[in-house]
């Protein structure tokens, strides 16, 4: 990747790795602990270790170590991609990793109690709302669990199998039916996010299988008006699209683009031992396929390859619209220090890498 916050096409991945603080799950029986990375925050590098003989040096956009605030995860891997969908960009920000990781901490933590905890979405949805200003803007969200390859409605729970349908002109991407909410405030948006996730939970008790095996995807729909001002005044050109930059000047100009906020499945293979079988064996096959297919997309943006292999799976065809070309996408990946899970450790760092 290349290291300009300018050019939106500049970088095409941006990849974090969070290191969560350890916690009892860590410990074997015994209460013993061993850790299997180290961080090197300022080299944006990480050693994980296999055993005392045998590690491996990885490197990436940014490292943040357990103590880092989600200020900071916010400010480094989610607000460039903001401020590219508030100058008419689509985008994506998405959290990876073994279920316990953090993802959603990172992503969906509301901060009732605490605001230093706000997460990604939270803070977004306050920058998104606080750059509206004229009567004709307006945000908008829908949120959704992709669950078995089937899509359901987190604001309107009734709603289980919405379709996926791209224009083919203009190549982009709607779900007919699903619940699309405009936003008076911050505070009508931490309302839909708790309702949404209530839902989560309640859809997924009655399907009999836990949330970290569905993912939940925040979509926020962004329309602005801006004034393009004569650069010879030497004011705020608000960006450097052609399409701004063939406009004449003083004509306001409307800008429409779209932010995903996705929490993934966990990433942890549950078919490992091959003891699983029936709708557990569905489940882990589902959730392969697409983060398969999403590591097949990712590494393909990486590669700058024409052709983005977005068909395989709802995952990757819901976010078709939204990485790729011009749009900008950050992946965090989640991890914990214990050697308990040194394999799902490397296998989420092995996925991060690919994106790079
Ligand atoms: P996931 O969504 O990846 O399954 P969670 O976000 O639910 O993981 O995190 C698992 C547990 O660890 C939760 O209790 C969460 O509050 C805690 N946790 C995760 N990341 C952090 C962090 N950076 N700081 C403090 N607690 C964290
Ligand atoms: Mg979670």
């Amino acid at each position: 990747s290349v290291d300009s916050d300018n050019a939106a096409d500049a970088i095409r991945v941006r990849v974090a790795v969070r290191l969560r603080p350890k916690n009892n799950e860590d410990f074997i029986e015994d209460g013993d602990f061993t850790s299997c990375v180290e961080l090197q925050p300022e080299a944006k590098k990480l050693r994980l270790k296999k055993n005392n003989w045998s590690s491996e040096l990885y490197k990436f956009d940014e490292v943040f170590t357990e103590g880092a605030s989600q200020r900071r995860i916010y400010e480094a891997v989610a607000k460039p991609v903001v401020e590219s969908v508030l100058e008419g960009y689509n985008g994506t920000v998405m959290a990876y990793g073994q279920t316990g990781t953090g993802k959603t901490y990172t992503m969906g933590r509301l901060g009732k109690d605490d605001p230093s905890e706000r997460g990604i979405m939270v803070r977004a949805l306050e920058d998104i709302l606080a750059s509206i200003s004229s009567l004709t803007d307006f945000v908008a969200i829908s949120y959704l669990q992709l669950y078995l390859e089937s899509l359901q409605d987190l604001l309107a729970p009734d709603k289980i199998n919405i379709p996926i349908v791209e224009d083919p002109k203009s190549g982009d991407v709607s779900l007919p039916g699903a619940a699309v909410v405009e936003l008076r405030d911050i505070d009508h948006f931490n309302e839909l996010l708790q309702f949404g996730e209530a839902n989560r939970y309640a859809a997924n008790t009655k399907l009999n299988t836990e949330s970290s095996r569905s993912h939940a995807i925040l979509v926020v729909h962004v329309q602005r008006s801006v004034k393009v001002k004569d650069e010879n005044e030497g004011a705020s050109v608000v960006s450097s699209t052609d399409d701004l930059l063939a406009a004449s000047n003083h004509v306001p100009i409307v800008l429409k683009s779209k932010l995903l906020i996705v929490d993934l499945a966990g990433s942890e293979r549950i078919d490992k031992s091959g003891s699983v079988e029936g709708p557990m064996l569905e489940e882990a096959k589902f959730i392969n396929l697409s983060l398969t297919s999403l590591g097949k997309c990712i590494n393909a943006l990486a590669e700058n390859s024409p052709y983005i292999p977005t068909r395989d799976s709802k995952l990757t065809r819901l976010l078709r619209d939204s990485f790729g070309g011009t749009a900008r996408t950050s992946l965090i990946i989640t991890i914990g220090p214990s050697a308990r899970y040194y394999s799902e450790t490397s296998s989420t760092i092995l996925f991060g890498q690919r994106a790079m």
